[in-house]
């Protein structure tokens, strides 16, 4: 089988004004960033105001191995098996980010033959939405300092500073930075950090924002440190909010590309799911949803982040509601939950799977927590066995869910089909009673300790003595109506990497707590995770090539 990119590379793209004209879209509405990229401009939200809604399917997952599960790769063929079957379908997605690209897990734009295209240009720079980010938080960075070096009006505590400046790719060397060194002329000196850009208020706001009117109202809520009387520092009091918002003006607009088989595919924002919100931006899902019947979206890693924090803060914050939701689950995956290497999961193991679907058994409970309908599709590797797929078959109809096999990354869209057209009588025949799992008045303790036991399963919460007092100031600021962005390790449904499959008994370790203000959430730090991830020992990179003519090999 070719690699993901000589598949994407050998696709024959149409025009993106073509794949445009066919959802209705005239040319004027779109702004080209070449032959196959475009946003939508903005004059076309006016023009859908009177469109019906379609409806939204989820599609997210157990918790993975650290190559992925196949989300994306199962919700690209999943809209190109819609599009063959004669819907009108978009697949709503995240923009990849650049530091898994040259990392660990390569690309983020699908695989085999379920790809967005052009998927070079997608996963390196796209149309420079996370450049803007990246420029706007470090704009935000000098201004603040500067603020600091001209006197200090605002009288902010230079060791209460909670923003920090952020890039697109791993490097942990900067995760713990000084700044202001060199004497008086260069700046006021103090301990600072960066995050990945994917990590950033920002890309929360960007992803989270209605319209610009919001975008603006959001960055102005941005905390970005403390005073010695506990009373916040905000963008608006910086008086910085119209200078940033300027540089996001078109980052805001939501992208256009086409899947292999040229069905549409919007692709706006990318925050991750362990350690940001991790959906798609509301504006791409909006508008998807005004232009075609049925919407595919992913939320990142397992349902334990991805699906809790679609359902509890984009669906909170923007009134979106879930139809159905796919959960992805590989053979690979479920035996590495099951306590197998990650060198052996080629071999069939059935006692190891069996302990694995713990893990499966528990994101199916908690998805029908929300009241979602769920079907449960297997991605299926060259690798799986007969006597595997009759085991999760049989684990799944004893716990009232369905099994599809999905085939789309070896066929494409026509591998998709039988989960399409289950997905389609889902949504037909369903009766939907969508719920939240906690009531905004919730205090954020409880909230915490809701997700903790009902989602992960956790025996209790404990906190450090940091993240309690940062829990009291947050509420004493007024902000303990909030939802919480849980910051977790995505391999485990606790805070422990290694404790795999169903783990039981535990308890959550809550490191810190920080009000993102702005983006109209509490983040809750568990356990060690990292918001600016490391490189491993080989990375990526080392395998990244651009020939003499411009073609792009490695990128997976
Ligand atoms: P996720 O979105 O869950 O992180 P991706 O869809 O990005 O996962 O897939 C991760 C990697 O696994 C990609 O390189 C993709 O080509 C590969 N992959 C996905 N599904 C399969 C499959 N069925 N067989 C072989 N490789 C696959
Ligand atoms: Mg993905």
């Amino acid at each position: 089988m070719k690699t993901d990119i000589e598949i994407a590379r050998d696709c024959a793209m149409k025009p993106v004004a073509e794949v445009a004209d066919a959802l209705g879209i005239d040319a004027e509405d779109l702004e080209l960033y070449g032959r196959y990229k475009a946003k939508f401009s903005d004059a076309l939200w006016s023009k859908l105001d009177s469109a019906p809604q379609g409806k939204l399917v989820l599609v997210t997952a157990i918790n993975p191995t650290p190559a992925g599960e196949g989300k994306t790769t199962v919700t690209v063929g999943l809209g190109q098996a819609l599009s063959r079957l004669g819907k009108k379908a978009i697949v709503a997605l995240r923009e990849p980010s650049l530091g898994p690209c040259f990392g660990m897990k390569g690309g983020a734009t699908g695989g085999g033959y379920a790809q967005l295209v052009p998927m070079e240009d997608l996963n390196l720079h796209f149309t420079g939405d996370f450049h803007a980010i990246t420029a706007a938080n470090n704009l935000l960075a000098a201004l603040l300092d500067n603020h600091l070096h001209q006197g200090n009006a605002l009288n902010i505590d230079s060791q209460q500073i909670t923003f920090r400046r952020c890039m697109d790719i791993n490097d942990r060397a900067l995760r713990h930075t000084v700044v202001g060194l060199g004497g008086r002329v260069n700046g006021v000196t103090r301990e600072d950090g960066f995050m990945i850009t994917v990590a950033s208020e920002i890309m929360a706001i960007l992803c989270l924002a209605r319209d610009l009117a919001d975008l603006k109202r959001r960055l102005a809520r941005m905390i970005v440190a403390w005073r010695r009387d506990d009373t916040p520092v905000t963008v608006s009091d910086l008086q910085v909010t119209g200078a940033l918002a300027a540089l996001l003006k078109d980052a805001l607009k939501p992208n256009l590309v086409q899947t292999l088989e040229h069905s549409p595919a919007i692709v706006h924002g990318g925050p991750f799911a362990n350690i940001a919100h991790g959906c798609s931006s509301v504006r791409g899902t909006r508008l998807a949803l005004k232009l075609a019947d049925i919407v595919v979206t992913e939320a990142g890693f397992g349902a334990d982040l991805g699906a809790e924090k679609f359902f509890n803060i984009k669906c909170r914050a923007s009134g979106l509601r879930p139809d159905a939701a796919v959960l992805v689950a590989t053979v690979r995956a479920l035996k590495y939950n099951g306590g197998v290497a990650k060198r052996e999961l080629g071999y069939e193991n059935l006692d190891a799977l069996r302990q694995g679907l713990g893990n499966l058994g528990k994101h199916i409970e908690n998805l029908h927590k929300f009241g979602v309908p769920v079907v449960v599709t297997l991605n299926v590797f060259t690798s799986d066995t007969d006597a595997e797929h009759a085991l999760i078959d049989q684990y799944c109809r004893e716990r009232g869910c369905d099994l599809v096999l999905s085939r789309v990354w070896e066929q494409g869209g026509a591998g998709g089909e039988a989960l399409a057209l289950r997905v389609v009588e889902l949504l037909e025949n369903s009766d939907i009673e969508f719920r939240l799992l906690y009531p905004d008045a919730l205090p954020l303790a409880e909230k915490i300790a809701t997700i903790a036991t009902e989602i992960y399963g956790a025996q209790g919460v404990s906190y450090s003595p940091a993240a309690h007092k940062a829990l009291k100031r947050i509420s004493d600021a007024g902000m303990a109506s909030l939802p919480i962005c849980m910051a977790k390790t995505q391999y485990s449904l606790s805070d422990d990497p290694k404790a795999l499959g169903r783990p039981e008994g535990f308890r959550l370790h809550i490191r810190d707590v920080q009000a993102a203000a702005g983006a109209g959430f509490v983040v809750a730090y568990a356990g060690d995770i990292m918001t600016m991830p490391g490189l491993p020992a080989t990375p990526a990179a080392l395998n990244i090539d651009i020939d003499d003519n411009g073609v792009i090999s490695g990128l997976f």
